[in-house]
């Protein structure tokens, strides 16, 4: 791979996430110069599937896919990549009123599905074509402006059942759930097709065969742009004509487009010169609610397929099974607050998993802190109360320089989904916008 410090490249792209990688792809495959520069010394982003010591590849970032993302799908589908199922699980334990119950799983859908279909109610009237977000129905502005929790506590439930849909929600903002706004919940159900039962389907009954590595190579693999790994982007400085982005060791790469991927919660880590817009710079700065930690764990035996959830104030909020190995189990975890929990003890992580089972032998984990990472700063977007409109400035260009990434996508924010719609999209109107320079 050349580096092309010397000349004018037609666009560099910030960050090496799916976003990133797609455009670069596209831009690239279209006759572009596209320089992608990456602060890791490997490309993926929030997606990584690695050999863990846990005896097997996992997925240490995102990994569950669905048929219903359709930008994931149709890469899926032109590179011959089929889907897993997930296991089965027949228990879920629960936590309320600090006591821990369980019950058969189909049981439990009907008790806390009730719930959820409540809660889901009104997500198409509010987004009804949620690929396009914008203008806001008046709906989607209403439950933008509340706050879930409040939602949830004026609903006609039971306590039982809303304690159960406050943990439930909390383990899909995998954090801090306090200021999630409700519109953030109606928009996940509305991408997924309006009802609660397919938003679950597509949150966690599938994986990537071959693991999201799969996917990954196969768009690299198809693509011609100049990759620079290890390059850490500090600054970007820009006019109306192109931009200079500099680089930690002190390489500047001249360019005539940028498009930073960058994490809502780490967009602030560069100096933008301009800065970017005082509504960017402070939605970036507000960020959004997730803070949590995924664990992955080896227990001892064969544990029975099951699946479990805790309020927000346990360490873990999810544990649940997910393979056979060997004789032994891989369970998952999520905690709201990575710091919360040591995610390099097993004996710490094997303590909140008793919660639900107390006979539970924790071998080993794996992980990775995205939260404490700089690079990403969260784990997957959750927007917060009044945050919705801030997705449309994100998506408005700042001169010459564009963002991407699934936390600004209009349609599955915080998924795979995402970040290949914003990494296409974007690739798409700078070819349009060079093209147009070409001919004037
Ligand atoms: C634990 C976890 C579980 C998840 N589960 C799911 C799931 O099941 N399904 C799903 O669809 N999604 C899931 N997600 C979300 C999904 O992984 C992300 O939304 C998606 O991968 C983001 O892609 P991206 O390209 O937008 O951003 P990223 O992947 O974050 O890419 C941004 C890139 O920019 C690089 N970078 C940052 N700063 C700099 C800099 N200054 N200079 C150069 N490079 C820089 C980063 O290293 C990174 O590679 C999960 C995420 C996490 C963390």
């Amino acid at each position: 791979m050349t580096g092309k410090t010397g000349d004018i490249s037609d666009v560099v792209i910030v960050g090496g996430g799916f976003a990133g990688v797609v455009a670069a792809r596209d831009l690239s495959r279209a006759g572009y110069d596209a320089v992608l520069l990456e602060s890791r010394d490997r490309l993926g982003g929030r997606t990584w599937t690695k050999p863990s010591p846990l005896g097997r590849e996992l997925e240490m970032g995102g990994g569950f896919v669905h048929w219903l993302q359709p930008h994931l799908f149709a890469e899926m589908v032109a590179y011959d990549i089929g889907f897993e199922p997930v296991a089965p699980i027949d228990t879920v334990y629960y936590i309320t009123d600090d006591v821990v119950k369980s019950r058969p799983v189909e049981e439990y859908k009907a008790y806390v599905g009730k719930a959820q279909i409540a809660l889901a109610a009104g997500a198409l009237e509010a987004f009804p074509a949620p690929h396009t977000l914008f203008p806001l129905t008046p709906a989607a502005q209403k439950a933008d402006q509340v706050r879930l929790l409040d939602h949830i506590e004026a609903m006609d439930l039971e306590p039982e059942q809303k304690q159960m849909l406050k943990a439930h929600w909390t383990l899909s903002f995998n954090g801090p759930v306090e200021d999630g706004s409700l519109s953030q919940v109606l928009r996940l159900v509305a991408t997924a097709g309006g009802t609660f039962q397919m938003r679950q389907a597509s949150a966690s009954s599938m994986m990537m065969a071959g693991g999201t590595k799969k996917l990954l190579d196969a768009i690299a693999g198809d693509s011609t742009a100049t990759v620079h790994l290890s390059t850490h982007v500090t600054a970007i400085r820009h006019d109306a004509h192109g931009a200079k982005v500099e680089t930690s060791d002190g390489r500047v790469f001249r360019t005539r487009r940028v498009i930073v991927t960058l994490p809502v919660n780490a967009l602030n880590s560069i100096t933008y010169s301009p800065a970017l817009s005082a509504r960017k710079t402070a939605a970036a700065t507000r960020g959004q609610v997730s803070k949590g930690v995924k664990i992955w764990m080896r227990a001892k035996g064969k544990v029975r397929p099951f699946i479990a959830f805790a309020p927000e104030k346990y360490p873990l909020t999810m544990a649940g099974y997910e393979y056979d190995i060997d004789g032994d189990t891989i369970l998952l975890g999520f905690s709201p607050r990575s710091g919360d929990i040591d995610i390099a003890d097993p004996k710490a992580v094997e303590a909140a998993v008793r919660q639900w089972l107390p006979d539970v032998e924790i071998l080993a984990v794996d992980s990775h802190d995205w939260t404490a990472d700089p690079l990403s700063a969260e784990t997957w977007s959750m927007y917060r109360t009044g945050q919705l409109p801030d997705i449309e400035e994100f998506n408005r260009p700042e001169g010459v320089l564009r963002l991407a990434g699934s936390d600004f996508a209009l349609g599955w924010v915080g998924h795979i989904d995402g970040a290949l719609e914003t990494g296409r999209r974007t690739a798409r109107q700078i070819m349009t916008e060079l093209a147009a320079l070409e001919t004037a």
